[in-house]
């Protein structure tokens, strides 16, 4: 694998690889970006171009003893940093003896590149210790700091460093990477990490607890008031999977309306299509919009506790038509 075959962010690989040309390749990068978008895969291929053995203008070779090392993380000059196990964050330890290396020359390769993945889980003691290093890298030292938002580094850390800003793949750059299944691309968010670790047997039965929510709180009558608490009741019994459930809503919400205003492309779960389009054909945009604008209030309270069954109460009850005109 080599340059030319990293899938989505073109752009960014351009940038780099004009980079490494020019020789003058930047100390401290930041690789900010959703997950399962190449960072790491990017921040490897960059430590293989700084030390392959065949050395190719701005590219590696991928085959030999260096760039096979880099790959299955057994060269010693590429460092990868990241949370240990049964810890929460990287330790100020953990910085202090990549610090001890910063010294010593490369051990085998040309150039030493220290990865920290994931940079925001650096605690605080840990990035200013980290600083030392990067305000004045020795020659031949490079720091990739990879994190999902490069707000949450320190604006220290950050000043310091050139900041790539990867951007979640098309879908047909998720079907590149031979993803072939069409749910599971629309699925993905851009993401092809999320998208080879997708349960589509959990997805879709998850999906019919909220369709099932969702189904009835469109279209049920006011006799069938019970029924309407019925599926509040089952969806806010969901406990660890509460959120995940209401991301979820928010996608079949988006498909309803994307059905609604006639733009059938974009709807991501294109299998229950056609149930979907029954939903649209029943509710109204503006209820719709208000569904939304309240699961919005919804995710934003769970940090605080909120009794999670009364906000799904209040939902179905302004979701549905007919229990709406109550509240008026
Ligand atoms: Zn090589």
């Amino acid at each position: 694998m080599q340059f030319d075959s990293f899938i989505g962010n073109r752009k960014i690989i351009g940038r780099l690889r004009t980079k490494l040309v020019e020789g003058r390749f930047p100390q401290g990068l930041i690789f900010s970006g959703p997950e399962g978008v190449g960072k790491r895969t990017c921040a490897l291929m960059i430590a293989k171009a700084l030390n392959c053995e065949n050395a190719q203008a701005a590219d590696f070779c991928d085959a030999c003893s260096s760039c096979r090392k880099i790959g299955s993380g057994m060269h010693c000059d590429v460092t990868t940093i990241s949370v240990e196990e049964d810890a929460t964050q990287i330790k100020i330890a953990q910085v202090r003896q990549l610090l001890r290396l910063l010294d010593l020359q490369p051990l085998e390769g040309r150039n030493k590149v220290f990865i920290i993945d994931p940079a925001d889980l650096l605690n605080p003691e840990a990035a200013n210790a980290l600083l030392k290093g990067l305000e004045e890298p020795p020659e031949n030292t490079f720091f990739i700091l990879i994190t999902v938002n490069v707000h949450e580094l320190l604006l220290t850390v950050r000043s310091r460093c050139q900041v790539y800003n990867f951007t979640p793949l098309t879908l047909d750059e998720i079907r590149r990477h031979g993803i072939s299944d069409e749910l599971t691309i629309r699925w993905s968010q851009g993401s092809i990490g999320r998208a080879r670790d997708l349960d589509m047997a959990r997805l879709k039965s998850d999906r019919e607890i909220v369709m099932d929510f969702l189904d009835t709180v469109i279209t049920a009558r006011e006799e069938q008031f019970q029924d309407l608490l019925g599926v509040s009741a089952e969806f806010g019994r969901s406990k660890q999977d509460f959120e995940s459930r209401m991301a979820m809503l928010t996608v079949l919400m988006a498909d309803v309306l994307y059905a609604k205003e006639g733009a059938p492309q974009k709807i991501v779960n294109i299998d229950i299509r056609e149930r979907l389009q029954k939903l649209a054909d029943r509710s109204s945009v503006d209820r719709l919009l208000r569904m939304g604008e309240f699961i919005r209030f919804i995710e934003s309270s769970l940090k605080s506790n909120v009794n999670r069954q009364m906000l799904m109460d209040v939902l179905a009850i302004t979701g549905n038509e007919t229990t709406a005109a109550w509240l008026l």
